[in-house]
């Protein structure tokens, strides 16, 4: 069970992160009546910025709802105050991928433009050095008579390559997304069977952003879809196909067609977003991280270059076709390392589950509240005595009668906890 202590640190972590005017808020609740997202039985983000006020650090970085927020703007619009909830909820959601992160790479990298520029930088460097390694930059392999970009580089290489970075970058991602869930359950254990009930809203979430679709700007969701519908695309062309896309000459199949459409979904929607960040007439465009800056101008490059790679191919001018290909992958794949496990892009897979889990607490209280699901205090998220179990389970309900459950603050009665007194106050708001 977390313990809340309040924590000024985390305050002024909060402004490098983008969240710089919480304090003006006064808690009058617009955001959270005026938000399209926020469920009438647990409202965001007016307890967010609460609980932000008072510092409260391990329940905001505990607290699923900071990624139920898709950043429409309408809060932050509305607010009286100029205290800007939705960008507080964007810096809360940077801050939060720090902690999810057990590495402390991404800490790093969030806090210092200077060290996401340099791993950048590093990373491409890394990978130009491997091309050279290779060989590929001797006159042997670099046949300048016309394209042959087997010979500059065999394709099988590129695709291991892309093995061993996909499998690198899943683990990282996968250990950091279980260590999200673990601060999310909080020391609460639901059954399996709920776990698997719920997959159909994982499911909702990593494929369509079901949940965004509610929001009452449905082109900003369509946007999004397409762009991820491009990278998806791109992703299973790279991963199962690349022997069949890189090839010499001109050739049109189903494959190059799909890979035009993945690279210019990626192309046109992330260059739309830089110029909304540049304008700043969207309310959700109108605050940018370096971070968002970082991640738009690597996607978009990389697509850029993926396409003229592929004009040199079909216009067989070779030797700009091999150099704009070793940029290509020299842009593409720091952006990988740095952004999918550590940064902004972390998000494809913490937003789903933390919908997930939400989900998942929310139909083990509704069972417990049936009497389906017999409970005792903690599962709840009302502790009411140290030790308490999560869920009943006739083992636990005996050892913990034995070793003082009912002694101490059990459901019989007894001192609330501190936990129970913070969230008594924090709910009368
Ligand atoms: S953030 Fe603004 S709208 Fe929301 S409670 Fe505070 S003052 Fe009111
Ligand atoms: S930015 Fe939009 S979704 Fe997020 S809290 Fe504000 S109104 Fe809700």
């Amino acid at each position: 069970m977390a313990s809340i202590k309040p924590s000024l640190e985390f305050k002024r972590d909060l402004v490098e992160f983008g969240a710089n005017t919480f304090n003006q808020c006064f808690q009058c609740a617009t955001c959270s009546t005026v938000c399209p997202l926020s469920p009438e039985k647990d409202p965001f983000p007016r307890k967010e910025m609460l609980w932000l006020q008072w510092g409260l650090k391990d329940r905001l970085i505990r607290d699923p709802d900071i990624w139920l927020c898709h950043y429409c703007g309408q809060c932050s619009q509305h607010c009286p105050r100029g205290a800007n909830p939705g960008e507080t909820m964007m810096a809360l959601r940077r801050c939060a991928i720090t902690r999810y992160d057990w590495t402390g790479i991404s800490r790093r990298l969030y806090r210092s433009v200077w060290w996401e520029v340099g791993a950048v930088v590093a990373v491409g460097l890394l990978v130009v050095a491997l091309f050279a390694l290779s060989g590929a930059f001797t006159p042997a392999r670099m046949v300048t008579t016309r394209v042959a970009m087997g010979t500059f580089i065999p394709v099988h290489w590129v695709h291991i390559s892309d093995w061993v970075l996909a499998s690198l970058l899943t683990f990282f991602l996968l250990t950091n997304s279980l260590h999200m869930a673990r601060l999310m359950l909080d020391g609460s254990k639901p059954p399996w069977s709920v776990y698997v009930r719920q997959l159909k809203v994982l499911l909702a979430q990593a494929l369509v952003q079901a949940k965004w679709r509610n929001c009452e700007k449905p082109n900003r969701w369509r946007k999004h879809f397409i762009l991820v519908t491009g990278y998806v695309t791109m992703f299973v062309l790279v991963m199962f196909f690349l022997p069949w896309l890189q090839v010499n000459g001109p050739r049109f199949t189903l494959l190059s067609w799909l890979g035009y459409y993945a690279a210019f979904a990626i192309l046109y929607y992330s260059g739309d977003a830089m110029i909304s960040r540049w304008r700043k007439r969207e309310e959700m465009h109108r605050f940018s991280h370096a971070s968002d800056w970082m991640f738009l101008i690597l996607l978009f490059l990389t697509a850029l270059t993926g396409i003229l790679v592929n004009a040199f191919r079909l216009l067989d001018l070779a030797l700009p076709a091999y150099l704009t290909y070793v940029i290509h992958l020299a842009i593409a794949v720091p952006m990988l390392v740095v952004e999918v496990p550590f940064m902004k892009w972390a998000h494809l897979a913490y937003r789903p589950l933390a919908i997930y889990l939400k989900a998942v607490k929310e139909q083990t209280r509704e069972l417990e509240g049936a009497g389906r699901l017999r409970a005792l205090p903690m599962a709840t998220g009302i502790s009411a005595g140290i030790g308490a179990p999560a869920v009943y389970s006739p083992r636990s309900a005996r050892w913990w009668i034995r070793f003082g459950g009912l002694a101490g603050g059990g459901p019989s009665g007894g001192a609330p906890s501190r936990r129970f007194q913070d969230e008594s106050h924090a709910n009368q708001r």
